[in-house]
C-alpha cells in the first residue's frame, strides 16, 4: 500500500515512511491509495486476532515482517472489547479495557510497536514529542513505555488535566518524560509545532510525533468496529454506529472499515457543543471555530484534523456523506441528564454524548464507550490497573510556555 497527501496527490510514501514522518511536508494527511475489500464472511469465521491481522495487512505491505506484524497486532489488542446491551435497542461497545482506560490505547500501542520496529537499526535515539490535553498523553506514555531506541517527551498544561490523567503520564519513568507547562493546551501544541519547524533542532535530533493523525494510530482503530459486529446479536438488522467525536480519527476509521465491507446501516458523528461537523451536515459548508470547553473534554476540538479524511473517503460528495452519516451536537446539560437517566449503566461524558445522539436519531445500534467513567469522576472507584497509580509519585519537569526553555531541555536531554 502506498499513501498520498490529501493536499497534493504527490508525495507518495509507504507505511514505514508515513509512520516515521507522521505528516507530509505540505501539511495534508496521509491517505491510502486504494481501499482494500475484505472477504464477506470475515467476522463470522475469524478470531479477533485473525480479523485484525486481515484488516491491517494490506496497509502494511512488506514494511513489517509477517511474524512481527502478527506479534504487534496480538500485543495491541490483548484486552477485551465487550458489546453490552443497555436497552432493547442500544448497545455499548466498551473500548476502555486497555491499560489507560481509553480507546486511544489501541492506536498508541500499535504505533509504538511499529515505530520501535522501524527504528531498530538506527544508531540514534528517536524522540517522540507530543502535546496532550489529557487522554493522548496517558495512552502514548503507556504504549511507548520501555520501547527500545525511543524517548518520549510529553507536554501537558499544568492543572488542566484530571488527577488520573496526570498520574498516567508522570509516574512511569524510564524513557517517558513529562513536561508540566505553565499554560494552556494550545500553548503546549504551539511549542511542539515550533520544535518540529526548527531546523536547528531537527538536524541534530530525530524528532517525530505520536499525533492522532499518524496512520499507525489511525488505521488499527478499524479493528474494534469489526469486533462489535462480531458480537452483534441481531441477524436481520444492521446496527447504526454512534461515535463520540473530537478530532474524528475514530469515526474516520469506522468509515474506512465500512468502505472495506463492515456491515453497518448508518453512522452518527456525535459531538458536544463543538459543532463544526453537525453544522457541515446541516448547511453543506465547513467552517472551523475556536473550541469551547465542555464536560467531554477529549472532544473539545474546533477544527478537527481528520475531517479531510472523511471527505477523502467519499470524494467530498456531500450527498453520499449525508446519506450515510448523521450528526448531532449535545449540550453539557443534555450530557448530564443522559448520565442521570441511564440508571442501569454508568456512562462517561464522552459515551453519554454518543448515547444521547443515538437516542435522538432513533433505531437500533451501538454507541462507542470511549473511556472508563472513573477517569472523569473522582467518586467512582477506578479499576485496579489505575488505582495503583494513586500511590505513585508524580515526576514532571515544570516549564514556562517558552520555546527556548523547551529547546534547551531537548538538547541537554538528548546528550544523556
Ligand atoms: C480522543 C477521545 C475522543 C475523540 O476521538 P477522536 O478520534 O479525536 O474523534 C472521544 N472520547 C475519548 C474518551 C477520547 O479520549
Amino acid at each position: 500500500m502506498r499513501y498520498y497527501s490529501t493536499n497534493h496527490r504527490s508525495q507518495i510514501v509507504d507505511f514505514r515512511e508515513a509512520t516515521v514522518k507522521g505528516q507530509p511536508e505540505d501539511k495534508g494527511l496521509y491517505f491510502p491509495e486504494t481501499i482494500p475489500v475484505l472477504p464477506k464472511d470475515i467476522i463470522k469465521t475469524h478470531s479477533k486476532e485473525e480479523i485484525a491481522l486481515e484488516v491491517i495487512t494490506p496497509y502494511i505491505d512488506n514494511t513489517i515482517e509477517k511474524n512481527e506484524l502478527r506479534r504487534i497486532v496480538e500485543e495491541t489488542i490483548n484486552f477485551n472489547f465487550p458489546l453490552i446491551q443497555i436497552t432493547d435497542d442500544i448497545f455499548s461497545l466498551e473500548l476502555f479495557h486497555g491499560p489507560t482506560l481509553a480507546f486511544k490505547d489501541v492506536g498508541a500501542r500499535f504505533m509504538s510497536r511499529c515505530l520501535e520496529y522501524f527504528v531498530r537499526n538506527n544508531n540514534r535515539k528517536v524522540i517522540v514529542l507530543t502535546a496532550t490535553s489529557g487522554d493522548t498523553g496517558g495512552a502514548v506514555a503507556n504504549g511507548f513505555y520501555k520501547a527500545a531506541g525511543i524517548d518520549v517527551v510529553i507536554l501537558y498544561p499544568s492543572k488542566k488535566v484530571s488527577n488520573i490523567q496526570e498520574l498516567q503520564l508522570t509516574t512511569l519513568g524510564e524513557n517517558i518524560h513529562a513536561l508540566e507547562i505553565n499554560g494552556s493546551f494550545d500553548d503546549c501544541q504551539r511549542l511542539v509545532k515550533q520544535a518540529f519547524a526548527d531546523d536547528q533542532l531537527n538536524g541534530p535530533l530525530m524528532l517525530t510525533s505520536a499525533n492522532s493523525i499518524n496512520v499507525a494510530r489511525w488505521l488499527p482503530q478499524q479493528f474494534y468496529y469489526f469486533f462489535a459486529l462480531q458480537q452483534w446479536p441481531d441477524k436481520d438488522v444492521l446496527p447504526i454506529i454512534s461515535v463520540p467525536s473530537g478530532n474524528f480519527g475514530n469515526l474516520c476509521a469506522g468509515l474506512l472499515a465500512y468502505r472495506s465491507g463492515l456491515p453497518a446501516a448508518h453512522f452518527i458523528a456525535a459531538c458536544n457543543s463543538n459543532d463544526v461537523v453537525p453544522e457541515y451536515f446541516e448547511t453543506g459548508a465547513y467552517k472551523a471555530k475556536k473550541s469551547v470547553q465542555t464536560l467531554s473534554n477529549a472532544m473539545d476540538v474546533g477544527d478537527p484534523s481528520n475531517f479531510v479524511r472523511m471527505l477523502e473517503l467519499f470524494n467530498a460528495d456531500y450527498n453520499v456523506l449525508s446519506k450515510l452519516i448523521s450528526s448531532y451536537s449535545i449540550s453539557d446539560e443534555e450530557t448530564r441528564n443522559t448520565i442521570k437517566e441511564v440508571e442501569n449503566y454508568l456512562l462517561d461524558p464522552h459515551g453519554a454524548v454518543a448515547y444521547a445522539s443515538l437516542k435522538k436519531h432513533g433505531g437500533k445500534g451501538i454507541f462507542l464507550e470511549t473511556a472508563h467513567p472513573a477517569k472523569f469522576n473522582d467518586e467512582i472507584e477506578p479499576p485496579p490497573a489505575v488505582s495503583v497509580l494513586l500511590h505513585r509519585k508524580k515526576e514532571a519537569t515544570q516549564m514556562d510556555a517558552d520555546y527556548n526553555q523547551l529547546k534547551d531541555y531537548l538538547f541537554s536531554h538528548s546528550l544523556k
